[in-house]
């Protein structure tokens, strides 16, 4: 898997949140962390309410 941003190699690592344990991609060379939440969140359309953006539920 290469770093969509720099194209950089990517290695899966484990993460700890509190009592959340995930594991997700990331990027040797930058630092970019992507995990699956980020990556559904990016395919999910944002709408506008007032002058706010927000996601699409
Ligand atoms: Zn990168």
């Amino acid at each position: 898997m290469h770093c969509p941003k720099c194209k950089g190699f990517m290695v899966s690592e484990r993460f700890t949140d509190f009592s959340l344990v995930f594991y997700a991609w990331r990027c040797i060379n930058c630092g970019t962390i992507i995990d699956t939440t980020i990556l559904q969140n990016k395919k999910r359309p944002l709408i506008m309410i007032g002058d706010l953006c927000a996601l699409k539920v």
